[in-house]
């Protein structure tokens, strides 16, 4: 059985970010590279473990998948999501 190389959980410098929902409308600085937010009220990215924001430049490079995801517009902006 050959076993896969991790890459995730042991790197030195992995930050976890998530997306949450923002209910207020604030500036912020972002908390990775301390650049000026101006946050709406809705979804964006944070770190997972606080509510420290995180600019969309540090969100592509940490969390593509879910800068991706906001840059969307949403998770069911998908064209082979089902109508409901
Ligand atoms: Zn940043």
């Amino acid at each position: 059985m050959i076993q896969e190389p991790s890459t995730r959980g042991d790197m030195p410098n992995i930050v976890n970010l998530a997306i949450k929902m923002n209910n207020t409308a604030t500036a912020e600085a972002c908390a990775l590279c301390g650049a000026p937010l101006a946050m709406l009220a809705g979804p964006a990215l944070f770190l997972a473990d606080s509510w420290a924001p995180v600019c969309r430049d540090c969100g592509a490079r940490y969390a593509p998948e879910l800068a991706r995801m906001l840059g969307l517009g949403g998770l069911y902006d998908c064209p082979d999501a089902i109508p409901f």
